[in-house]
């Protein structure tokens, strides 16, 4: 028997909640447990409006734009969870009283993750993102000193991360988007798109288009990736190795013959095989198969047998 779970207190279905918190405490990984439409992320809006989520020189752009769509937001009554650092204290009460305006409740989320790790968290990311460690310290120091100020500025409600239960919603939600791909909520799921999108990632589903019906792969289910005239042909394999496990070839020009009437297929491991397949890297791969003059050992085995007829011939 697992023990009970302990009482976490719920948070209103809607509301602003505003995540406080210094560079690396973990504001954007808490966020994400919210669904992405909910979230506004003041670095987000910044690679929005110049291309670059650390530009610093669109952090007022940026908070244009975030207090225009929280605005349009809260007129809505939906739920919004602000994340961004350094929040200052007028931007913060702006938001507060934006969404007093609109009878929806404001809660703070303290992540008071320790200074050191805020810091040493700065090391793994990319230059432009990289906060200088004294700005972490007034960071942090403004997340402590703004503790006591919270319900001053309206707040109606403060947490601390650690006594909230974020990881449940999470973990629900992604089990919710799992089942419905598997088709275990009733509706039809991915079916074979699954290992597509295993194989080549979600950005390709858009552009694949099944063609049952197709025979080009020896009964193998054959698909398409099309944009206007251009297209890459792939087949369904079930058995790549002999042990059952599926895979994808994609077509190519035959290596062995350019009038070749038969269909040559090279394996396709990943989206870089595709690229690589539609740009013409792949044309002589050693693993080409053709439907008529097989792999390259098979044709050099042929080329050998010839020779040795050959040499036989002469010796005769
Ligand atoms: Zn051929």
């Amino acid at each position: 028997m697992t023990a009970p779970m302990p009482q976490y207190p719920e948070l209103p279905d809607n509301a602003l909640i505003v995540l406080i918190g210094a560079s690396g405490a973990g504001k954007t990984t808490l966020a994400s447990t919210w669904p992405a439409s909910q979230v506004l992320s003041l670095d987000g809006l910044r690679g929005v409006i110049s291309d670059d989520p650390g530009c610093q020189d669109a952090t007022g752009d940026a908070a244009d734009v975030l207090k225009l769509i929280l605005e349009r937001r809260m007129a809505r009554k939906l739920n919004t969870v602000i994340d961004a650092t350094n929040l200052e204290q007028p931007v913060r009460v702006d938001l507060v009283m934006a969404a007093k305006r609109h009878g929806m409740p404001t809660i703070a989320v303290i992540v008071a993750t320790p200074l050191s790790l805020c810091i040493a968290r700065q090391d793994g990311r990319p230059d432009n993102r990289r906060v200088p460690e004294d700005t972490v310290r007034t960071q942090h120091k403004a997340m402590v000193h703004s503790v006591q100020s919270l319900r001053a500025e309206g707040f109606n409600e403060t947490f601390f991360v650690g006594g909230l239960n974020r990881l449940e919603p999470y973990l629900r939600r992604l089990s919710e988007a799992r089942s419905a791909d598997l088709g275990l909520d009733g509706g039809d799921g991915l079916g074979d798109l699954l290992l597509v999108r295993r194989v080549f990632g979600p950005e390709i589903l858009p552009l694949w288009q099944w063609k049952d019906g197709s025979d080009v792969a020896g009964g193998d289910r054959v698909a398409e990736i099309r944009l206007g005239q251009l297209y890459l042909t792939l087949a369904l394999r079930t058995d790549v190795d002999g042990e059952g496990d599926y895979g994808f070839d994609v077509m190519v020009p035959c290596p062995f013959d350019p009038e070749c009437g038969g269909y040559a297929w090279a394996p396709a491991w990943s989206i870089g095989c595709l690229h690589r397949a539609l740009t013409g890297q792949l044309d002589n791969h050693e693993d080409i198969v053709c439907t008529v003059h097989g792999s390259f050992d098979d044709v050099d085995q042929e080329a050998d047998d010839h020779a040795a007829q050959a040499l036989e011939a002469a010796r005769g």
